[in-house]
């Protein structure tokens, strides 16, 4: 039987096929350091759990609101009012199975056949294959590190057409953990809302800044912007609860309501319980969040130390929880690109990474370091080794 035409350009997502293989190689006994994964290697924080535990024995086993139960989305909007100023209402909200499925849900909604959307790369994985999956098209526009992996408002001027629907923005970012300031944000919106285009703002990575950083959504830079960005977000990376599976998406009513219509006919709601947790996280103590964050900057510090022993270049990651070194002086040779890198990384050093190719930055690759100490310290020892080899 031939499968559907829209999924032929389609690979699976390259972080959760290399997490896969590693997870699958260690089950066989190989002694592999995964640094693929971007998920947080705490627990859940136990009153948060605790929430979910209560959900279930208080008897809430069945259905809620497709878009997510009343008290979830009140959390959001306590959530917004309290980081970022912004006032929704209930029907601005909707919870979802996951960030990813809020842009895959809102991509749904709001593209289709002749849309472009424009992403700044290097991007999340993800992202292309969301727009095509809409049957749009993504415009990729190129950037390097020396404006720090950011699209500038003449980049995004060029690439936007009559077909734009809308522009990605993903700060603090994942591969590169780069962070736009308010200023440079507000000149991207300044460009881009000279057309009648939405901004997704992907705020996954939020809460996980450092180097005294200021998180800034583009929603909240003017009162009229909450109406022309979107906002996408989770409890996952800032909460430890990756598997949890709870998103929300805010933004206009209209767009929050098709978005709604699509997850009540694909999904229902997300998880009972589990939507019961996200309100704890979101309503109780954030000392948690600050705990782990502290951690991950120790741990960002401590790869960026050790990255210095190979031949790569680097610039320090200011958010989030990955480092995207410029691996092209080991390309050309015997090894031809990040992909071809990254397997014999992990054949030979028995490393888990991601090729830059994936996030559509071919010469870098991705490492994760939300991983213990003596992990980062072990893969980056097995990676000189290798790398040696290579000279
Ligand atoms: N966002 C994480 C990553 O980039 C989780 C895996 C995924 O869904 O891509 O590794």
């Amino acid at each position: 039987m031939e499968l559907a035409a829209r999924l032929k350009p389609i690979k699976p997502s390259a972080t959760l096929a290399i997490s896969a293989k590693a997870k699958e190689m260690k089950a066989q006994g190989i002694d592999v350091v995964s640094l693929s994964a971007g998920e947080p290697d705490f627990p859940t924080p136990e009153h948060i759990c605790e929430a979910a535990i209560k959900a279930i024995r208080d008897g809430h086993h069945g259905y809620t609101a497709a878009d997510g139960m009343p008290e979830l989305k009140e959390a959001v909007i306590r959530k917004y009012r309290r980081d970022s100023g912004l006032d929704y209402t209930p029907a601005q909200v909707v919870a979802t199975c996951g960030g990813k499925h809020a842009i895959y849900s809102l991509a749904q909604a709001t593209l289709g056949p002749g849309d472009e959307v424009i992403i700044p790369a290097p991007y999340w994985v993800s992202y292309p294959p969301i727009v095509m999956l809409a049957g749009a098209t993504p415009v990729i526009v190129q950037t390097d590190r020396g404006s720090g992996f950011k699209m500038s408002p003449d980049q995004l001027r060029e690439a936007l057409s009559d077909r734009t629907k809308a522009i990605i923005i993903n700060s603090p970012s994942n591969p590169t953990g780069g962070i736009y300031t308010k200023e440079e944000l507000a000149a991207l919106a300044e460009a881009a809302f000279e057309r009648d285009v939405l901004i997704w703002t992907d705020d996954i990575y939020e809460k996980l800044v450092f180097e005294g950083q200021q998180f800034h959504t583009v929603a909240a830079l003017k009162p009229e912007y909450k109406d022309r960005v979107v906002i996408l977000n989770g409890v996952a990376k800032t909460y430890a609860m990756t598997g949890w599976r709870i998103g929300f998406l805010t933004g206009p009513e209209n767009v929050a309501r098709a978005v709604a219509k699509i997850q009540s006919q694909s999904t229902s709601n997300p998880c009972t319980p589990a939507q019961f947790a996200a309100v704890a996280a979101l309503d109780g103590t954030q000392e948690p969040v600050e705990e782990m964050r502290r951690a991950f900057d120790r741990r960002r510090l401590l790869i960026m130390e050790l990255l210095g022993k190979l031949n790569v270049t680097v610039d320090p990651p200011l958010g989030a929880f990955y480092v995207f070194p410029d691996f092209s002086a080991y390309l050309g040779g015997r090894i031809k690109d990040s992909a071809g890198l990254c397997a014999y990384l992990l054949d030979q050093a028995k490393v888990a990474s991601v090729p830059g190719v994936a996030f559509g930055s071919e010469g870098y690759v991705r490492f994760s370091y939300a991983t213990s100490d003596e992990n980062i310290e072990e893969a980056v020892a097995r990676l000189e080794k290798s790398l040696a080899n290579l000279g």
